[in-house]
């Protein structure tokens, strides 16, 4: 089992007599770069404990903290209207916010940030939260076409919505990572004919190829037209700027009015290029304690990280930094990350959330746990791939370390509580619906990490803060 590991944060310390460096680091003034979840969950963490200084959130969009995982699922189905979105406050937090801005740039020396209006917000400590973005069409031309679309943001879903609902026949999907999987869902429950083009099996980048077989039958059971090992070369216009036709690596091109890019998410980190921040492609690096490295990998005290953006250490992953895009990452780590800004070094936590995500797609509620993709072995624990109900195991160098499920989420404790104990693989038990065929361990196909996908949710980045194990290069889908 890790060594401190727990869910819980312990409690604003009360001793009779704080020093004076507790004291002080209650107060003073805490910037909070990125509003959306993390930030909001790290400002609301930091009030809760003690912090009774000036608190700045600053985010480019001009809307308060929203939930993003409804956007490509319960919006676009209209079961929920994404400026209904808004996340639900655990407390008041006090905060000046300077919505619709974006920072721009970070000056350590003079500890400020300099936004695109020109101001300049002091801070004494800062939280960079900036998260990530849709990675657009390779084609800036292409892209700015009318019916091509990226979600990542309550707009984007606002408008694909009403493009999906406004009469159009044919929909191409361009990726099938989770969020392409779950647009295409989405478009079938719409009554609309979806083709999704994808490199690999769809779901790959994330579980593997053998449970990437699994999904692309249920998609071709809910009738996707669903077109694997292709790539969508260019798409193409009508006189007036709107997409018409897709052009296919496997054949001729299709006729399309909508076209959804989901191809990933880049780390919002041009903003501190200069700074002097290990930040990079693939996000800000930062210790156990969500505290920011510098370039020359020297830990500073004044600068941390948590979300999508940030990228740190684990211990059950051989030290290696991982990079999330997990909903329940960023609220931990956001917690982390607040409570140890305001306290002293001894009360400090590190940051140890066992990877965990889900996602429902064509009635079907896929849940992971761990990091799948660090898995060099697979078996079927319970039910069965054909039945499309099943929880599989993944393997490092004979331990646990990952366990994904279809239809199996209630499992999905067990298997986090197998992972953190480096509970030896292949699984010793048996449960009631495991079956013979499947005991044999397999490989599970992870596609080759250099070549580019649509984007796994999880990304090993080796071992330092300047690493990159994992490089995109720029292509096509
Ligand atoms: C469509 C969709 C579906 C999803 N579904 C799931 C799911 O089913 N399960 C799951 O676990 N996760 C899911 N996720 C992922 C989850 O939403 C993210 O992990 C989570 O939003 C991360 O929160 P964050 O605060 O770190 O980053 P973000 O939510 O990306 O927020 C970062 C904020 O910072 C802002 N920002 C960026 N740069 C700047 C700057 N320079 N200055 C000021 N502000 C800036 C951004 O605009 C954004 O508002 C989904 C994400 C999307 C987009």
């Amino acid at each position: 089992m890790i060594q401190g590991w727990s869910r819980q944060l312990p409690p604003a310390r009360s001793r009779p007599a704080d020093t004076d460096v507790e004291v002080l680091r209650r107060q003073g003034r805490i910037v909070v770069v990125g509003a959306s979840l993390a930030g909001l969950r790290a400002a609301e963490t930091l009030r809760e404990q003690g912090f009774t200084g000036s608190l700045t959130m600053i985010g480019d969009e001009p809307y308060e903290p929203y939930d993003r995982p409804p956007l490509s699922k319960q919006a676009l189905l209209g079961r929920a209207r994404p400026e209904d979105t808004a996340l639900p406050r655990r407390r008041h937090i006090d905060a000046e916010w300077r919505l619709g801005v974006a920072a721009e740039s970070l000056d350590r020396g003079a500890k400020q940030v300099r936004l695109t209006n020109g101001d300049t917000v002091p801070y004494d400590r800062l939280l960079i939260a900036t998260g990530t973005r849709a990675r657009p069409w390779f084609h800036p031309e292409e892209a700015a076409l009318g019916g091509v679309f990226v979600l990542r943001t309550r707009d984007d879903s606002a408008r694909l919505r009403r493009k999906l609902t406004g009469g159009v026949s044919r929909v191409l999907v361009i990726g099938a990572g989770f969020t392409g999987s779950e647009v295409a869902s989405a478009c079938r429950e719409l009554g609309l004919q979806v083709t999704v083009a994808e490199r690999g099996p769809a779901l790959a980048g994330a579980l593997g190829g053998v449970i990437g077989a699994v999904a692309d039958r249920l998609q071709r059971k809910h009738g996707v037209d669903l077109r694997c090992g292709v790539s969508v070369t260019a798409l193409e216009g009508d006189d007036v700027g709107r997409l018409r036709r897709a052009h296919l690596s496997d054949g001729p091109a299709i006729d399309v009015e909508v076209a959804v890019v989901s191809l990933g998410a880049l780390r919002n980190t041009e903003w501190l290029a200069g700074s002097g921040v290990a930040a990079g492609p693939q996000g800000v690096a930062c210790d156990a304690g969500c505290r920011v490295f510098d370039v020359n990998g020297i830990v500073t005290d004044d600068i941390y990280a948590a979300g999508d953006v940030a990228r740190s250490p684990h211990p059950l992953f051989d030290y290696q930094f991982l990079a999330l895009e997990h909903w329940g990452n960023a609220v931990e780590q956001a917690e982390i990350a607040a409570h140890n800004m305001i306290c002293a070094g001894p009360d400090r936590r590190p940051h140890l959330w066992l990877p965990m995500f889900w996602s429902t797609q064509f009635g079907v509620d896929i849940k992971s746990v761990g990091v799948p993709s660090l898995g060099d072995q697979l078996v079927v624990a319970q039910g069965t791939l054909a039945e499309e109900r099943f929880v599989t195991v993944y393997g490092y160098r004979g331990r646990v370390i990952a366990a994904a499920a279809f239809d199996g989420a209630k499992w999905m404790g067990f298997y986090e509580h197998q992972i953190a104990s480096g509970a030896p693989f292949p699984p010793e038990y048996r449960t009631v619906d495991r079956r013979t065929e499947t005991l044999q361990p397999i490989d599970p196909a992870f596609p080759n990490p250099h070549l580019p996908t649509h984007g796994p949710t999880v990304t090993l980045t080796g071992h330092s803060p300047s690493e990159r194990r994992v490089s995109f290069v720029p292509a096509h889908a």
